[in-house]
């Protein structure tokens, strides 16, 4: 029987009177049915969500911690049964859902549980006007939440969590490809204290439910993470109503490798940045500049080292590589492969060069060996757009200046990696960089205290502990004359 999932609204599970098929991607079958979610919907839970307010903002930032932590107690305790539903859902290996995607969905709730605890406002005396003026910081309302189906539940938790924390009510619609998890975490709301309409959820299509949300007068702040073509179209739709934006978009994002880099560290992690996820996690690295006295070297180890991942079956814990999204989206990534063949580049394994065994069920999943590709022009497509695949190109440069301007040459902003063993070099490359992100010598270090986001094409705003917290509470200026 197929899984059907229902809406979220109001603390009660709601049917809907359409509904889109969800695919297993390492299969190829339809195994689940998603509300196909509109404006009625969307209507519907934002009104639960505005009755749920005055209760909820009132809660004092203790209350509001002590359910954000029982939430993800909760979780949690499910681990391994949200572990397996994503890998189901998105394709993942189970080993990554186990490891990256689930406790970093815990972690969300625990670390804005704890840091909603922390905040202090400014004050500032004017002795001579005999005034003291200080800040407070509220909650700002119903907030629309709209994330992407590459992390599910890890995306949407980041989103979840410091909304709630700060005090505000929320309507979210994750990817109409993911959203198993998101209905799982629903089941567990009520008993984590959750108040009816605090945390509603409209499942569905972007272009419905997602614009229905953009559109909605009553939400007035918007946090999207996805591409950077829905970003535009999410920022013209709600231009009108003079929204309050968060976007994390896309990337493209390079790793620069000087000679003095120590290889035996950097070529591990630069095969996990990227291929990890199926490349399908907006931080993975997709173009590699290599200084040209090491340049053979590295490619020779990194496409060996490339070959030994796995894939395959992501229900198989030894597997590395599992199922991409779709088949659109395995067709689109291909073409990119072929794209670079066609303009002279060499692909050196995977797709087009080495032969993909599958399990006799999995023959009709979504799958793609990790591809690496080298010569590939700065102004090629393979170079300049994002493939969000297992897909990276590498190429030569020599001098730290000129490695810096090529680096830069996208329109995307969003992480880089430098490997060098020069502390003033990697200091100076970091500065000079555009990019949210930049980290040395190692790839996906995070502290949630410290700015998450993009420059450039990659997105407006950041998250993080401060950053999340100025985004989801409005600031107020108060001056008191004694
Ligand atoms: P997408 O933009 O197609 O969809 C993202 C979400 O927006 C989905 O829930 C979708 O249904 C919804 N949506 C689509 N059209 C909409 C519309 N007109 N109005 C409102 N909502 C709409 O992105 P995707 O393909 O799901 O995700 C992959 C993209 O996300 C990649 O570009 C990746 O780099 C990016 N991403 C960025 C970050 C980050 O933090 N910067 C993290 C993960 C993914």
């Amino acid at each position: 029987a197929l899984l059907v999932l229902e809406n979220f609204i109001g603390g009660k599970f709601v049917p809907c009177s359409s509904y889109i098929d969800s695919y297993n991607p390492s299969t190829g079958d339809v195994y689940c049915r998603v509300p196909d979610s509109g404006k009625e919907e969307v209507e519907a839970a934002v009104k639960a969500a505005k009755d749920a307010f005055p209760i909820w903002s009132s809660k004092s930032p203790l209350e509001r911690s002590q359910i954000l932590n029982k939430l993800a107690d909760l979780i949690e305790h499910d681990l391994e049964a949200f572990a397996q539903a994503e890998s189901k859902d998105q394709g993942k290996t189970i080993t990554f859902a186990r490891t990256i995607d689930i406790p970093r969905a815990v972690y969300n709730f625990r670390f804005f549980a704890s840091s909603i605890l922390h905040h202090v406002t400014e004050c500032t005396e004017m002795a001579t006007m005999g005034c003291v003026h200080y800040t407070s910081r509220a909650p700002v309302g119903v907030a629309g939440l709209i994330s992407p189906w590459n992390l599910p539940l890890y995306l949407l938790t980041w989103k979840i969590a410091p909304a709630i924390a700060c005090g505000n009510t929320v309507v979210a619609k994750p990817s109409e490809m993911t959203s198993v998890t998101a209905w799982m975490m629903c089941k567990l709301l009520e008993k984590a204290g959750v108040p009816h309409g605090v945390v509603n959820i409209v499942f569905g299509t972007g272009g419905k439910a997602g614009e229905a949300l953009v559109c909605h007068p009553d939400v007035p702040l918007i946090s999207f993470t996805g591409s950077t073509l829905t970003a535009q179209r999410i920022t013209e739709k709600s231009a009108p109503h003079c929204k309050r934006l968060s976007l994390e978009l896309g990337g493209k994002n390079p790793a620069i490798i000087f000679d003095d880099a120590d290889l035996s560290q950097c070529i591990p992690t630069t095969l996990r940045s990227s291929f990890a996820n199926q490349g399908e996690i907006c931080l993975c690295t997709s173009r590699i500049f290599v200084q040209r006295g090491i340049y053979s070297e590295f490619l020779k180890r990194f496409v060996a080292e490339a070959r030994k991942w796995k894939t395959g079956n992501p229900s198989d814990p030894t597997v590395d590589v599992g199922a991409l999204i779709s088949k659109e989206h395995l067709e689109k990534v291909r073409n990119y492969v072929k794209k670079a063949r066609a303009e002279g580049a060499r692909v050196l394994c995977g797709e087009g060069v080495d032969s993909l065994s599958l399990p006799p069920g999995n023959q009709k999943g979504y799958f793609m060996l990790p591809t690496v590709i080298a010569e590939v022009k700065d102004e090629s497509c393979c170079m300049q757009e994002e493939i969000f695949g297992p897909v990276t190109c590498v190429v030569a440069f020599d001098t730290e200046e000129e490695v810096i301007k090529r680096a830069n040459g996208v329109k995307y902003g969003l992480a880089a990696t430098v490997w060098s063993g020069n502390v003033g070099r990697v200091h100076r490359v970091a500065h000079r960089l555009q990019s949210g992100l930049v980290w040395t010598n190692c790839w996906l270090v995070r502290d949630l205290n410290l700015p998450f986001g993009g420059m450039k094409a990659s997105g407006v705003g950041r998250e993080g502990a401060k950053d999340s917290y100025e985004f989801f509470t409005e600031i107020k200026t108060i001056t008191i004359k004694h």
